[in-house]
């Protein structure tokens, strides 16, 4: 299989059967965002411990099949992490759209890596990119966001 089918096919997978979608147990932080130009909305929720790890994560969110996958994988991917992990992997990501380049994160493993890898193909789209990224901000705001 081709890499470029390969990435198409794990998109579609997280956008028909998203991960950690709804509200994650005893969330403390949250924070959404709208992307006017496709529709896109995304709810993030992270239940966030006193050791800064990331013992929840999900996401309630509408829109392109990008905008899904993407919020779907950020949450397979960094639940379970500590903050400053999930602050390196969402700026490799953003960079990675940027400088259109390719995750090689020596600390996650292949899968992950071919998983988030999957969503460089809206790099030849400028027009999707803020479909892909959104999620990954509004992670980064819902992480100073604290929800009392
Ligand atoms: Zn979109």
């Amino acid at each position: 299989m081709e890499l470029k089918e390969l990435y198409q096919e794990i998109i579609l997978d997280h956008a028909k059967n998203p991960r950690n979608k709804g509200k994650c147990e005893n969330y403390n932080h949250d924070a959404k965002a709208h992307n006017p130009l496709c529709g896109d909305k995304v709810h993030i929720y992270i239940n966030l411990d006193n050791n800064k790890n990331i013992k929840g994560l999900s996401f309630e969110g509408e829109g392109c099949a990008i905008s899904l996958a993407s919020a779907s994988i950020l949450t397979d991917i960094l639940k379970g992490k500590d903050l400053s992990f999930t602050k390196k992997i969402i700026e490799d990501f953003l960079n990675m759209l940027k400088t259109k380049s390719k995750i090689t994160l020596n600390s996650l493993s292949e899968d992950q890596v071919t998983t988030i890898n999957s969503l460089s193909g809206v790099q030849e789209f400028p027009m999707r990119i803020k479909c892909a990224t959104m999620a990954w901000h509004t992670l980064l705001s819902a992480i100073e966001n604290k929800n009392t």
